[in-house]
């Protein structure tokens, strides 16, 4: 439920207004806005309440209108946040305006991989080092990630090039440890729906990178965002990785490129897309990156590795770092034609 003011309400209405709020035993949030103020009560009110906070709240002085939300999410929505979300992380800003790159390696696999990678990265324009540390595998055979070898990894190759980094933490309880040494938690797309992850990821107050599940419907998605908004934590960035396909035998997913205009109209959160997950196909990495860019994205999360044959996880996806420049020199000038800074 949104309360919205009348035009010059005086603070004292715009505090009676919250103080009622509080009386009903609710949270109330304070949305300044460009020429009046909203108060939004966040919580799910059952069709009683609302009925009956609408008659009390619309009577109030400097009142202008009650209005009910359409959607689940609150704290993920524009309803309640107009303001496009910029995340800042040191010297980086992911939102609007700004195009981010983040470039990188599927897996950290030793200290002289991942700081070839990320100078590459570098030297190419890029702002945000990725590398997973943990790795969610389909098979417990395949390669699991360094652990805590691959985060001590991250953190020297982050130091010795100032490169920000981004890297994926799979369990509520390796939250506090991950946190340590990357700048970003990554929350891949198998854990969306890991509740207690997301509530400590939240706490943790470092900015969140949350990937779509693989079957994640937009409204899931979001309420995932909002598990991890409702800790107090506003820096949460959305990543489109492709959904399940309906047909494997071209690409590994189907990247849902038409979720990135839906996600920024319904939702103030920054929006990323990796096509590298999303299409499975190094070739295919290319065309989807310039397509986000169009589309809408503040940037996009691109896989890959100083020699993708010797890769040990998603080397089929991985550019490689000649076709990493060819991509970063596109992204450039399509960043001129549409006025984003990188
Ligand atoms: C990854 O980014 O390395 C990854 C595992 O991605 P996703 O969770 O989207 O599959
Ligand atoms: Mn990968």
């Amino acid at each position: 439920m949104i309360i919205v003011m009348q035009l010059g309400a005086t603070q004292e209405q715009v505090d009676a207004v919250a103080h009622v709020i509080k009386n009903l035993g609710h949270e109330p949030l304070v949305l300044p806005g460009e020429d009046r103020v909203a108060i939004g009560i966040p919580d799910s009110l059952g069709q009683d309440e609302r009925i009956r906070f609408e008659a009390i709240l619309s009577a109030m002085e400097g009142v202008s209108k009650v209005t009910q939300t359409s959607r689940p999410y609150k704290l993920a929505s524009r309803e309640f946040h107009p303001q496009s979300t910029t995340v800042r992380v040191r010297d980086v800003a992911i939102g609007p305006g700004t195009f981010t790159v983040f470039g990188g390696p599927c897996s950290v696999e030793s200290y002289d991989q991942f700081l070839g990678a990320a100078r590459m990265v570098q030297a190419a324009g890029a702002k945000v080092l990725r590398g997973g540390a943990f790795k969610p595998r389909t098979s417990p055979y395949s390669f699991q990630g360094l652990a805590l070898e691959g985060l001590k990894i991250i953190k020297q190759v982050s130091d010795e090039t100032g490169l920000v980094t981004v890297s994926e933490v799979m369990s509520g309880d390796m939250v506090s440890v991950v946190a340590e040494y990357v700048d970003i938690l990554q929350i891949g797309a198998r854990s969306m729906q890991n509740f207690p992850l997301l509530i400590e990821a939240g706490r943790s107050m470092k900015p969140i990178f949350l990937k779509r599940g693989p079957s994640a419907t937009i409204d899931e998605f979001l309420l995932a965002a909002e598990y991890v908004l409702s800790q107090g934590n506003p820096n949460v960035i959305l990543c489109e990785r492709g959904v399940v396909p309906i047909d494997r035998s071209y690409t590994r997913n189907t990247l849902d490129l038409a979720s990135v205009p839906v996600l920024k109209e319904y939702c103030q959160l920054p929006v990323v897309v990796d096509p590298s997950h999303g299409t499975g196909v190094a070739k295919y990495v290319q065309p989807m990156a310039l397509a986000s860019m169009v589309a809408g994205a503040d940037g996009v999360m691109v896989e890959m590795h100083p020699d993708p044959r010797e890769a040990l996880s998603d080397g089929s996806q991985a550019l490689t770092p000649k076709q990493f420049e060819a991509l970063m020199d596109q992204i450039r000038g399509l960043a001129g034609y549409l006025e984003l800074s990188l």
